[in-house]
């Protein structure tokens, strides 16, 4: 008792001390001090299940084994650890390794551009690079998609809410409707084809067009194979950059390490974060075809870039994880237990719920913003962190760590299976509420 009293003063100062922006710290209210694999515990000692990953940071879990010795050997070595882009041992690694066991297994080749920091940073190198590649202005995003904060990424962002806020007038990207926009009967691609070859659309030419595999932020939204692989045909028709923004469904989340390769896309550039360096340490970049590597040297700089610390977990990562294809398969299985579960926990309480996903990231679409609300409410109440998703966050994400195991990931599906029937007994749902 005295624990949460404790715990309650504490969270009040975070309230008075850290701006209002805070976000996390207000849909789950704890103070978390240790985490390992899928599980976190805070102060108090409550134990959690995490479905959410750091929001696709954690693909590997939180604090892995394997990556912290890696870190723990480079910190006690002295090896420089902040070096601007200087060369490093490091990254010449890191370099060596994506390239022989994620490129050159998947017949790729890119040269690697290391930005700030944030996966928001790649996006705008990726949009200044289109820009400067072709001399056009215009990029093409699609309705739900998210892209990060800063300003040209917000741009080619859908959300009205994050847009607005940015206090700024956001021109140069044009909005299309994703696959699925209008439901399965439409395929979207026919108008964005005849959008873009029609000279009197009144589409400026695109300098590129910016998609993700499966839209996270915006509801776990997830393109078919036909549908991207003509979108990047269009790209190429009209001499645009075809971008695939792999921040949050790359490093293995949709099963493959790419979420593309299913596609069997050839993106001119690729953009990373969130998972990359498997530990939650800050680190993004660009994979870009070298006939597209048109940058004139120090064109987009920052002080961040390819931080040493991350890149040795980086290469820590790919090699505890992707030198043999077991990994691969064993998310996909894993991808089908949690989603069959999901789809059973649908059908049997009915109320139109959808699920929607690939490999380890699938959506819970509950139609219905409160239900969802107090679901995921309640869900963390019980001691599973889990967020939500979609243009009124009416979608519950399922986003467990990749190597999560079976026992784990089904008790958690199990406290949100309860949440779920607690909420439905509470939250009057429309058809309730007219006396049916
Ligand atoms: C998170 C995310 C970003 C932005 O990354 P930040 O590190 O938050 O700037 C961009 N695109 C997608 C698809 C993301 O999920």
């Amino acid at each position: 008792m005295n624990e949460e009293i404790n715990q309650t003063c504490k969270l009040e100062l975070f309230a008075s001390l850290e701006s209002n922006v805070r976000s996390y710290s207000r849909s789950f209210p704890a103070i978390f001090s240790r985490a390992r694999g899928s599980t976190m515990l805070t102060e108090e000692g409550r134990k959690l299940i995490d479905f959410f990953s750091g929001a696709g940071a954690l693909n590997y879990g939180h604090n892995n084994q394997a990556i912290k010795e890696a870190i723990f050997e480079y910190l006690a070595s002295d090896a420089v650890v902040h070096g601007l882009d200087m060369a490093t041992p490091a990254k010449l690694q890191f370099m060596n390794t994506f390239k022989s066991a994620i490129l050159w297994e998947r017949g790729l080749d890119y040269r690697f551009q290391f930005t700030g920091p944030t996966g928001a940073n790649a996006i705008e190198a990726a949009l200044k690079l289109a820009r400067k590649a072709t001399g056009r202005q215009n990029i093409i995003s699609f309705t739900h998609g998210y892209h990060g904060m800063s300003l040209g990424a917000i741009a080619a962002s859908g959300n009205r809410f994050y847009r607005s806020a940015s206090g700024f007038s956001l021109g140069g990207a044009t909005f299309l409707p994703f696959d699925g926009y209008f439901g399965p009967a439409v395929d979207t691609s026919d108008y964005l084809r005849k959008l873009l070859t029609d000279e009197s659309s009144g589409f400026d030419r695109p300098a590129a067009i910016l998609v993700e595999t499966v839209q996270g932020e915006g509801g776990i939204n997830v393109a078919g194979e036909k549908w991207l692989r003509t979108v990047q045909a269009i790209a190429h028709e009209v001499g645009a950059l075809f971008i695939v923004d792999d921040i949050q469904m790359g490093c293995g989340r949709t099963g493959k390490f790419f979420s593309f390769e299913f596609a069997r896309l050839s993106p001119d550039v690729v953009a990373m974060s969130k998972s990359l360096s498997g530990y939650g340490l800050p680190l993004s970049m660009l994979l870009i075809k070298e006939e597209c590597d048109i940058w004139k040297p120090g064109e987009h700089t920052g002080t961040f870039r390819g931080n040493n610390l991350a890149l040795v977990a980086a290469t820590a990562a790919i090699e505890t994880y992707w030198r043999s294809p077991r990994f691969s398969q064993q998310v996909q299985q894993m991808g089908e237990v949690m989603r069959r579960r999901l789809e059973v926990i649908a059908s049997k309480y009915g109320n139109g719920f959808v699920v929607r996903g690939r490999g380890m990231a699938v959506g819970f679409d509950c139609q219905i913003a409160e239900i969802a609300a107090v679901a995921t409410r309640k869900a963390f109440e019980k001691g599973l962190v889990i967020e939500r998703c979609g243009p009124v966050d009416q979608v519950v994400k399922f986003l467990p760590a990749l190597t999560i195991d079976r026992e784990t990931m089904e008790e958690g599906l199990e406290l949100f299976d309860q949440a779920l029937a607690e909420t439905l007994r509470e939250v009057r749902t429309p058809a309730s509420c007219n006396g049916s």
